[in-house]
Parts: structure tokens; sequence; C-alpha cells
């Protein structure tokens, strides 16, 4: 075994007991399950939901974010600012680290940010990729929209643009997130330099032994030492928190669509990205018609989870195509999660680490939210149904995400 792979086998051995945990699904694939045999799913249901205008949809980590916005639709807010307001939310929180301020950095660790918005009524997009220094890249994308002749502007350009309309270069980086990119560095190869060396001397007494012991113990535990403090139980939470996100990166970003009582539907898609991602790397959420895509006579689509999938399939166009064509929100959704399932032979061996979510609406208020998997799980095995963020008049709550596949 490579140096490389023995090192990341000390986290990696923390994961082992996930297991695959598949088969079964909400609707009819043909899959192949680790043993390589066909299985076919149990039944076909799709559930229709549907709610009087104005309502938001947005991805599990969007509660917040949908009450927002639906408590401004219901004072009148165009769909647009009432989308934004409600992910700068999630952009300014340093707890959210798939997002804005305290989103998990590239492997330079520098954090890069990418955004979409789409404005229904008025038939525009703007957006930014691999943008630095602002905490809330969705509000550059508006200003593209808004002051621009173009869609999608990335990088440095994207820098120059925001400080031109007075954004400030700020640090996006938390110290948490700092300690999880060191710990994953530390962790990644034991061909580079970076965590203890491998050439430890023999020690020379018996102070220099109980030294290097000392040692061992606290060098994982210095990451956290001057966060934490004095705080044993907040430093090995911390610590525990740094592994597995180094492991297992966080899927996230927020995806938000709302459609108002004038029947008018906006949407908005804002994310830091993958976590460790080659620097530069865009994913689906700045891409229109791919994390996003909004047709103001028929509805809107969003997505969250491993962009490079979304992209091949051009995600939410798809959805929104499929809606046009008469599929129910839910229904093109899941019908374009099995597109990306095609795209492995429905090998579910291959799948199991491949999480998409897709949420849409249509201009009559059905709303949904779907996942290829029904729960995910955490390197300890734990399970967490997938979920989705709903308001209407009844404020935001969270509601199950249909599924292709249960996992066990
Ligand atoms: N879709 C995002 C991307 O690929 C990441 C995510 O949602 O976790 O950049």
């Amino acid at each position: 075994m490579s140096q490389r792979k023995s090192r990341r086998k000390f986290l990696g051995s923390a994961v082992a007991g996930i297991g695959m945990a598949t088969l079964g699904a909400h609707v009819r694939v043909e899959a192949v399950t680790p043993s390589g045999q066909q299985a076919s799913s149990a039944a076909a249901t799709t559930t229709q939901r549907r709610a009087a205008p104005p309502i938001v949809v947005a991805s599990g980590n969007g509660v917040a974010a949908v009450s927002k916005a639906v408590e401004m639709l219901r004072a009148g807010s165009d769909t647009l600012d009432a989308v934004i307001a409600g992910v700068n939310i999630n952009e300014l929180d340093p707890k959210d680290n798939s997002v804005g301020y305290g989103g998990l950095p590239n492997e330079r660790c520098d954090v890069e940010l990418d955004a979409s918005v789409m404005h229904g009524p008025t038939r525009r997009a703007g957006a930014v990729a691999s943008l630095r220094g602002v905490r809330e890249p969705s509000k550059v994308a508006r200003m593209v929209l808004e002051r621009t002749d173009h869609i999608l502007i990335v990088g440095q350009g994207a820098r120059e643009f925001a400080t031109a309309h007075g954004f400030e270069d700020t640090s996006l980086l938390t110290e948490e997130s700092r300690l999880a990119w060191l710990r994953w560095k530390e962790t990644m190869s034991g061909m580079d330099k970076w965590g203890p060396s491998q050439y430890i001397p023999a020690p020379a007494s018996p102070a220099g032994e109980k030294r290097l012991a000392a040692e061992r113990q606290r060098a994982s535990y210095r990451l956290a030492e001057t966060y934490a403090g004095g705080d044993v139980k907040r430093r090995e939470e911390l610590l525990a928190w740094a592994d597995e996100v180094a492991l297992k990166p966080p899927t996230g970003t927020i995806n938000c669509l709302a459609l108002d009582s004038a029947f008018d539907i906006s949407g908005v898609t804002t994310t830091s990205g993958l976590a460790w991602k080659i620097p530069g790397r865009v994913g689906d959420s700045p891409l229109i018609g791919c994390g996003l895509y909004v047709d103001n006579d028929t509805g809107a689509a969003g997505s969250t989870g491993r962009g490079e999938e979304v992209i091949y399939i051009n995600g939410a166009r798809t959805i929104v195509e499929f809606m046009r064509q008469g599929m129910g929100p839910e229904q093109a959704c899941l019908e374009a999660l099995k597109l990306i399932a095609r795209r492995y032979g429905n090998d579910l061996e291959k799948l199991k680490d491949i999480d998409v979510n897709f949420y849409a609406l249509n201009k009559r208020g059905d709303y949904a939210g779907a996942a290829i998997w029904s729960h995910t799980v955490s390197s300890q095995g734990e399970k967490r149904r997938r979920q989705f963020a709903f308001a209407d008049a009844q404020g935001g709550r969270l509601l199950d995400s249909a599924f292709l596949f249960e996992r066990r």
C-alpha cells in the first residue's frame, strides 16, 4: 500500500462502517445491487404537493431563508429580492460551512464562491463563479443581472466587478473551516511535508521519549487548542467535526425558489462549492440551466449536491423542460435523477456516494424536493432523512424529499 493510501486509512477507518445500504426505490428504476443482481423498485408513486402562493422552496438548510422570503412576498416584495434576502441569512452564517462566509475552502485554503440568480418576470439571469472575498455572492450575481450585458463573470474578473460595485474584499475563512482544511491537508498524503514527520529519530533519553509521546498526544489537538481554549469537550467535538469533513466533505449550498401571488417566479443558488476543490473549479450552482433555472411561464428548479452530475445532465433546465411537457415538479425531479443513475448503469455501488438533490415548483403552486438517496449517513453511521424547506402562509418548515433509492 502506498504511503498516501496508508495515511488516508487513518481517517478512512472511521467511515468503514457506513456500508452500502441500498435497494428499494420510490419510483421504477432497474437498479443493480452491490452483488450485481438486478433489482426492480417497489412502487411507482409520486406525491403531489400544492399550496396557494406566495410559496417558497429551498434546500434543507433553508428554513430561515424560506420563512424570510415568504414574509417579504406577503408584504409585496419582488420574488428576486425575497429569495436573495432569504439566502443572505445562510451566506452570512459562519456555521453554514457550504455557503458564503464560513464556507469550506479549496485545496489551497482559499474560499471561492459561486452564485446565480434568475428573475422570471423580466427573463434575466446573472451569475458569478470562483469569486473571492465577498460574503454575499448572490448580491454580486444580482449586479451582473442588473448592471451588465453579461450573464456569468468569473474569478479575478468577478472580484474586480464586485469591487467596482462597492463590495469590500473581506476574509471568508473562519477558524473552524481553517481547522478542517488543516486536518484534511495533514492527513491527505504521506508523500508531502504536512503533518508530523515520517522520520522521527530514536529518542536519546527517557525525557526525549516522554516528550515525543506527549507530542503525539497533542499534535492533532494543537490545531483546535487555540480555538477551543481549555474546553476539552469543545476541542474534541471540533476535532471530530474536522475529521468528518476532512474525510467526507459535506455537500451543502442553498437553492431557493419563489412563486408570488401574481404567479411570478425567481430563484437563486449560492455556494462555496465542493470542499478541497481544485482552485478555479466551478460547480453547477452558478451555471444557468444546471444549478438553477427559471421560466416564468412554467416553473423553476434548482439543485444541491455533486455539481458535476448536475452539470452533466443540465439538471435544472431539464426539470423545467419536463414540467413544460406536463410533469409535476416531483416527477420531473425524479426523472432528472434517473438520468444521473442511468449514467452509472443504475449501479448502486457506483452511485452510493453520489448525492444530488433537486427542488422545483410550477406556476400552479405545485412544489417538490427529491434526492437520489432517501437518507444521508454520517461517518458515525447516523442516518438522516433527506428533507427540503418550504414556506407558505403557515410559515417555514422541513418536508421529506422524494427519492430514487432507499438507503438502508
Ligand atoms: N452543488 C455544489 C457544487 O457542486 C455543491 C453542493 O451542493 O454541495 O459546487
